[in-house]
């Protein structure tokens, strides 16, 4: 039985890439700067609706960027969620500064408003003031942006939106990324859209942007010569990879329309099952469904996600756990964790499966899933 593996989320090409990239090496501009990335960062400050943006090699560039501008500097606390890929809070330690973590809330997963209030009255009774916080909008989906920015304005503390996995997701009739004083996005080949590896810093204050894009060209100032103040980075993106942005950006709605039908059919497939819950869609949020997520409880199904995700490789499937919190990871032991008693986090690690939710899968091989999932289940059923 050799039959093709059928993956989390892979690159889906929509045509016109190429012809971008070849305008690329036609006209010569093989460097991180052209046309290409031009037009890229137009079409994103199209699409989101932000004043301005820069294209950068990677997302957690752009977050290492924006901590920069934001000033953090060794010692200085930066809130972060704790259910989160490792590049939110990488670029924490870069600058030597102190991440603290704080749980999710259960109804979006992503950062919870009562925690991150616990979290910044504990801070500012100890007369400290965090430089910044980093909330993570999760698989598609904006956390919740209204009531995490009424806290942070009240303390005085500057958002850094990581919707690296949130493009194209709404949040009350505002797009995924434009909340914070910085939205960052990722095009790292695993994401909605991907340039190969790639990333973007938005905002809607076009000075800051004119900052992000000297700090990302080694913060060369403007003389004849090389003159530099500041510390810098090489981060542009190469016009070559902007050339594959652009033909993404025509196909990013048509992605994000077969994301949620996969997740619908996992739905129909799957929800019925006493025991299994997906991820929810909060009120006044359009999900982009980047990853379909579903909660198991072991109790009920008498399988453990570890479990299912293994059935599902003997099939030659990827599926893979939630995030496992960074809270719980040894790179972080000893850093705080701001939670309102259970730790969802925890619980959403131990409980949660990413499924398979690439779009470029078969109506065929989305009902292999869910059958191998069913089947999985019910042999337990049958032989407890
Ligand atoms: C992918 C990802 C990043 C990092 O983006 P890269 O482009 O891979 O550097 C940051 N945060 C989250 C939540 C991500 O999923």
């Amino acid at each position: 039985m050799s039959k093709r593996r059928i993956l989390l989320s892979s690159p889906h090409m929509g045509g016109t890439e190429t012809k971008y990239v070849q305008e690329a090496f036609s006209t010569n501009w093989i460097a991180p700067l052209g046309e290409n990335v031009d037009r890229f960062e137009e079409q994103v400050k199209e699409f989101t609706g932000a004043n301005a943006a820069c294209a950068l090699s990677s997302g957690t560039g752009a977050i290492h960027i924006a901590l920069d501008l934001l000033k953090v500097e060794q010692g200085d606390i930066v809130l972060c969620s704790s259910l989160t890929f490792v590049a939110s809070a990488n670029p924490i330690l870069y600058h030597g500064g102190k991440p603290v973590f704080i749980d999710s809330e259960m109804d979006s997963w992503n950062m919870c408003p009562k925690s991150l209030e616990k979290a910044l009255k504990y801070y500012k009774m100890l007369g400290k003031k965090p430089k910044a916080v980093v909330v993570v909008n999760l698989y598609g989906q904006s956390a919740r942006m209204d009531e995490i920015g009424e806290i942070c304005r009240r303390y005085g503390v500057p958002i850094i939106e990581d919707a690296a996995e949130s493009l194209g997701a709404v949040y009350k009739g505002r797009m995924s990324g434009t909340f914070g004083r910085f939205g960052i996005f990722s095009f790292n080949g695993n994401k909605i859209i991907t340039t190969s590896g790639g990333g973007m810093i938005i905002s809607n204050d076009e000075v800051l942007i004119e900052r992000a894009l000297k700090k990302a060209t080694q913060s060369k100032e403007n003389a004849a010569y090389y003159q530099h103040e500041t510390v810098g980075y090489n981060y542009r993106l190469s016009n070559v990879c902007a050339g594959i942005g652009r033909g993404q950006m025509e196909v990013l709605e048509e992605r994000i329309e077969q994301k949620r039908n996969i997740f619908d059919k996992y739905v129909a497939g799957l929800g019925d099952v006493d025991g299994i819950e997906f991820m929810p869609e909060i009120e006044g949020s359009y999900h982009t469904r980047w990853l379909s997520t579903m909660l198991i409880d072991p109790k009920k199904v008498g399988v453990s996600a570890g479990e299912l995700i293994e059935h599902l490789g003997e099939s030659n499937i990827e599926a893979r756990h939630v995030w496992k919190p960074l809270h719980m990871q040894p790179l972080f032991d000893g850093s705080e964790y701001f939670h309102g008693g259970d730790d969802n986090a925890k619980y959403l690690f131990e409980h949660g499966i990413c499924l398979p939710s690439d779009t470029k899968m078969t109506e065929a091989e989305i009902n292999e899933v869910i059958g191998l999932c069913r089947e999985r289940i019910l042999a337990q059923e049958l032989f407890a």
